[in-house]
């Protein structure tokens, strides 16, 4: 399948040849004939899957047949609605990526910086708008913004505007939009309260699913450590102090968790942030900033404030719980070994996450070797058998995984086994 077969116009052809695509992604194979048909879109994927591309060419191609049939003064037609300054931005680089060739115009808006810019880029016209919630209200408020002409409407990331608490923004935002368009509507996740949201937005629509890759789950080295729940601060201590020089991204499942973590390494001299739902746009934007420059060994996200991050050098994922949702494991654990391929996840699993480790393991198809000998070996560990143990064929991978940790390039195993026996020395 190419981008041609699916109908898409040669100036944005061009444009994406110059991108370097070569073939669309499945999100974008699923989705580009549906919004070319005019139909509503509700869209269960994550960034990284194409998902921007898969929205924006559509919407363009549709940009520049109607322009044709309506020569007048430009209006807004399209509104891209998307939680975070950072998505914002991303997503304007790729309008302007693929509209390079068409004459379209986009610009974005988001808060924390002064308004003048951004309202005089408003007044010169654009035809498409993106945005983040607050700052949008407000420029709408102030009159700088009607939204009498869109056509088009994208929410983006829908749960994370959930988590970062802009639903009252997002409800009056809807409000403001004519009856008469094209709603498209995208979340990686699908709780009670985004379902009854997508119901306020959409008319009648389509669905399309993308799971993440699976493929990633093979390219990095895993591991699981069998700790009680009491004892994960201590293992997580014990390794970034055996490993200080590393970037470290911890996954906690909860916004609370992750500041008790921050806290715990804290008392253990070792610097960390935490980025979640509750911190302000500036507190996550400068504590990634100073993770990304390297100045920030350590950094404790959930799952959703996780999103946007794309660094470069990651080299060690430590899921500090596990995630309930299977294929959050796989994007977690994702975000390593992308530059360097040499990744590593460590995951920290108690008794009551041992179910979640399982429908891991049935999702990727793979058994994670288990870390032994380190100091705080959950002694329960032996005593709920993994499904996996009794399948032979599974053994053998646990061997070979296990082997890698031995001889590899961060040696857990063998500086957990040194420790664990001067511990008992002493
Ligand atoms: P997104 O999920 O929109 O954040 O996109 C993830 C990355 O994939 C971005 O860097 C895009 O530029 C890139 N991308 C999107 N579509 C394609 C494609 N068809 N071929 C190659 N790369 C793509």
């Amino acid at each position: 399948m190419t981008f041609k077969d699916l109908g898409i116009i040669e100036p944005i052809l061009k444009a994406l040849k110059a991108e370097g695509y070569t073939n669309p992604t499945p999100i974008q194979e699923q989705s580009i004939p549906i919004l070319l048909r005019g139909t509503d879109l509700l869209g269960c994927a994550q960034t990284g899957t194409g998902k921007t591309a898969a929205f924006s060419i559509p919407i363009i191609q549709q940009l520049v047949l109607d322009r044709e049939a309506d020569k007048g003064q430009r209006k807004i037609r399209t509104l891209v609605v998307t939680p975070t300054r950072e998505l914002a931005i991303q997503i304007g680089e790729n309008f302007t990526s693929y509209s390079r060739f068409t004459g379209i115009k986009n610009t974005v808006i988001f808060g924390g910086i002064k308004q003048g810019r951004q309202t005089d880029a408003l007044k010169k016209g654009v035809d498409v708008l993106i945005a983040t919630p607050g700052r949008l209200l407000d420029l709408m408020n102030q009159g700088f913004i009607s939204l009498n002409d869109v056509k088009y409407a994208v929410l983006d990331e829908a749960d994370q505007m959930l988590d970062m608490g802009f639903i009252h923004d997002i409800k009056k935002i809807i409000a403001k939009l004519p009856s008469n368009r094209q709603s498209l509507f995208f979340s990686a996740t699908m709780p009670p309260a985004i379902a009854e949201l997508s119901k306020k937005i959409l008319g009648d629509f389509e669905r399309v699913t993308i799971k993440p890759q699976q493929a990633t789950a093979e390219k990095v080295e895993q591991g699981i450590y069998f700790v009680s729940k009491k004892n994960k601060s201590q293992l997580l201590i014990h390794l970034l102090e055996k490993d200080p020089t590393d970037s470290v991204l911890v996954f906690s499942r909860t916004k609370h968790g992750a500041n008790k973590i921050v806290k715990q390494l804290a008392k253990a001299d070792i610097k960390a942030d935490a980025i979640h739902g509750n911190k302000s746009q500036n507190a996550r934007q400068k504590a990634l900033g100073e993770f990304k420059d390297g100045d920030l060994k350590v950094l404790i996200a959930t799952d959703i404030a996780a999103r946007g991050i794309d660094v470069e050098e990651l080299s060690l994922v430590i899921n500090y719980d596990l995630p309930n949702v299977p294929e959050t494991y796989v994007h977690r654990i994702g975000r390593t070994g992308r530059a360097s391929a040499s990744g590593v996840a460590l995951s920290f699993c108690d008794v009551e996450e041992r179910p979640y480790l399982k429908d891991i393991q049935k999702l990727i198809n793979q058994q994670v070797p288990v870390i032994k000998d380190h100091p705080f070996e959950d002694d329960a560990s032996e005593a709920v058998p993994l499904e996996e143990k009794r399948q032979p064929q599974n053994r053998q991978k646990q061997r070979t995984g296990q082997s890698k940790y031995r001889g590899g390039r961060n040696s857990y195993r063998n500086r957990n086994r040194s420790r664990n026996n001067r511990s008992q020395k002493e």
